[in-house]
């Protein structure tokens, strides 16, 4: 593995920050692009091919508060069917690894429970991680924001990569996989600001509980 060494101090410190539980790692898709180049590492940095997290956040938008209040106007959709808002629980800063954060909300439901878009968007990547089991990213209309469901039994029949979607459409239903108790089963959701780079295995994590208990 070339990327860990690749960059300055700054991208190892973001390869950190971005690693998180139930995210796949960092550097599974960077590390394809990094093999395609012979130059240098950095140079290839300098080339744009893969932004420093340092950079990205340079022009990304001006404050989180400010992404927050965008989300905030947006009357998410609970993600799951027939939950009701004062019934959510705030776990985002629930421990659930040394040294990390959960970085999410667990939604506690039975297996089969439907699962829907919290907001309209696009199905980004539909991608299977030993953490996350089954997982879907969805891109807000906007693409500065990715909405992540986790730990699904299954997605509904016919979802693909790129396809739109709607707010409150069926997505999938809530299971165990990945890392999840096969005796609670329940969706992971998490959103995260997107990098400039709309890369979606990686943002800046937002917690979703303000959000959807409103
Ligand atoms: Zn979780």
């Amino acid at each position: 593995m070339t990327i860990g060494v690749s960059f300055a101090s700054g991208a190892l410190i973001a390869t950190l920050l971005i690693d998180r539980l139930d995210r796949p790692a960092v550097h599974t898709e960077p590390a394809v692009i990094a093999t395609t180049g012979t130059s240098s590492p950095s140079v290839a940095s300098r080339s744009g091919a893969v932004a420093p997290r340092a950079t990205a956040l340079e022009a990304a938008p001006p404050s989180m508060a400010e992404a927050i209040s965008v989300l905030a106007k947006r009357d998410l959709e609970i993600p799951v069917r027939g939950m009701k808002r004062t019934d959510l629980r705030d776990t985002f800063n629930d421990a659930r690894a040394i040294g990390r954060r959960h970085d999410a909300i667990d939604i506690m439901a039975p297996r089969g429970t439907e699962v829907l878009a919290v907001d309209d968007g696009t199905i980004a990547k539909l991608f299977t991680s030993k953490a996350g089991g089954l997982t879907i990213y969805q891109f807000d209309p906007t693409q500065a924001f990715s909405y992540y469901y986790a730990h699904l039994d299954r997605y509904v029949p016919g979802l693909a990569e790129h396809q739109p979607v709607r707010r409150g459409q069926l997505l999938g239903y809530v299971g165990s996989t990945g890392n999840a108790s096969e005796d609670a089963p329940h969706l992971h959701f998490a959103i995260a600001r997107l990098d400039t780079d709309h890369s979606w295995w990686k943002g800046d994590p937002i917690n979703p509980y303000p959000l959807l208990s409103k």
